[in-house]
């Protein structure tokens, strides 16, 4: 039997030594056998309306067999979309259309693409907001932002976190391998984000809660014990998942920022999904690209790390090839790194002095043969051929992607290494 522990590990967040105040807008989780058919019950307990918007595709509906019938006694209205693989701003405003000016509340019932245009609409028209996952695929269901595709281009919109999060082991396990497979690939990326945020922290001055860090470290170590069971169906090692990406969710919003969730692979993820929108083409799931793109870095970290000593120089940018690269989304690229960009903030000294606490944050992480092991028996990605990507497109995504962030990884200080 499944049991979540989340709403007490937020509750141990009132009060941190890091100084900040910690906050969530998530109120209640629920995560266990049979969810799907108390609903309504847990809405009702926390305060929901009697009118309600029951957002899914096709798919998610008839996964979440039973939800409806939980739901007697509110007044339901429908948006059932065929599949929705990229979330875009008309879905959004369709949205709101459907709730603006009434005393309704939304629904959300899958997962990526068809909660985040509700997370966006909900906020935009200040209803409260339900999402019931129907597969432990990424970790965006506690998230603050949300993803929109809007023309053209991917964009991060800030929303909300919804209020209550439900999940039902039943169907979390029953959900398709290669989805499970997605949210795996998704944790394992969350080494890469803490030692870049450590970094970061180091040798920037950026603000880093070690409590936040840790909630999303071990998340992610207990996963990676599970790796061989992620894609059997089994109703616990779906919940962990399930749980794991939630906490690092609320991890995002304790820190206020994705830091403890991303780091530069998933900026090399989110490069090739601009790509491929601009190219007309449907991106890949998002922890696969993510899973792969880890993978690379870890190697990347690792080589690095073998270097007991170094030598540090001040960054040196070709900032003319970089706009080119990025062609039509230049303009973003030159306002994230102008006046100033974030190497400025990095001194070479620094870097070279300490190299060798660099180096353990490095160490302190599982090594690439170890992930790729995990990821191999979670039945993940691996290869940039099994994503479907072309080799050179995905090595220029490595090397252009960190200045479309103003944010220090040690991917982005590869040039100041010697
Ligand atoms: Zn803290
Ligand atoms: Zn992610």
């Amino acid at each position: 039997m499944f049991e979540t522990k989340i709403m007490d590990i937020i509750r141990s967040f009132d009060e941190c030594d890091c100084g900040v105040k910690h906050y969530t807008a998530v109120k209640d989780v629920v995560i266990e056998s049979g969810a799907v058919n108390r609903v309504g019950e847990i809405l009702k307990k926390n305060g929901f309306p009697k009118s309600l918007l029951l957002v899914a595709d096709r798919n998610t509906l008839k996964a979440s067999e039973g939800i409806v019938e939980s739901l007697e006694g509110f007044d339901l209205t429908y948006k059932i979309y065929d599949n929705i693989r990229v979330a875009e701003m008309e879905h959004v405003e369709e949205l709101e259309e459907m709730i603006k000016g009434k005393d309704m509340a939304i629904l959300s019932v899958g997962s990526g693409s068809v909660n985040d245009p509700c997370r966006l609409a909900a906020a935009n028209q200040n209803k409260k907001l339900c999402i019931f996952g129907t597969a432990p695929s990424m970790d965006g269901f506690a998230s603050y932002s949300s993803p929109i595709v809007n023309k053209g281009f991917k964009e991060s919109f800030p929303a909300k976190s919804p209020e209550v999060i439900i999940g039902d082991t039943k169907i979390l396990a029953n959900a398709p391998a290669y989805l499970k497979s997605s949210g795996f690939g998704d944790m394992i990326a969350k080494y890469i984000g803490l030692v870049d945020w450590q970094v970061s922290a180091m040798l920037t001055g950026e603000y880093y809660c070690p409590k936040v860090a840790k909630l999303t470290r071990d998340a992610v170590d207990i996963l990676m014990g599970m790796a061989d069971k992620v894609t059997v169906n089994d109703e616990y090692t779906a919940g962990k998942i399930f749980e794991a990406l939630l906490m690092t969710g609320i991890g995002m919003s304790f820190a206020q920022s994705s830091r403890p969730a991303s780091g530069s692979e998933h900026i090399v993820a989110h490069i090739l999904e601009c790509v491929e929108l601009r190219d007309g083409i449907i991106p890949n799931y998002h922890g696969e690209d993510v899973g792969v793109a880890t993978l690379h870095m870890l190697r990347l970290y690792n080589q690095l790390a073998e270097r007991e000593e170094i030598e540090a120089v001040k960054e040196k940018v070709d900032w003319e090839d970089v706009y080119s690269f990025y062609g039509s989304m230049s303009d973003d690229v030159r306002r994230m790194n102008t006046p100033d960009t974030v190497t400025d903030h990095v001194d070479p000294t620094e870097l070279k002095e300490r190299w060798q606490e660099i180096r353990d944050l490095i160490h302190s992480i599982p090594s690439y043969e170890e992930c790729y092991d995990a990821m191999k028996k979670a039945g993940c990605k691996l290869t940039v051929q099994d994503i479907g990507k072309d080799e050179k497109l995905f090595a220029d995504c490595i090397k252009y992607s960190p200045y479309m962030r103003r944010r220090l990884t040690i991917l982005r200080m590869i040039d100041m290494i010697k």
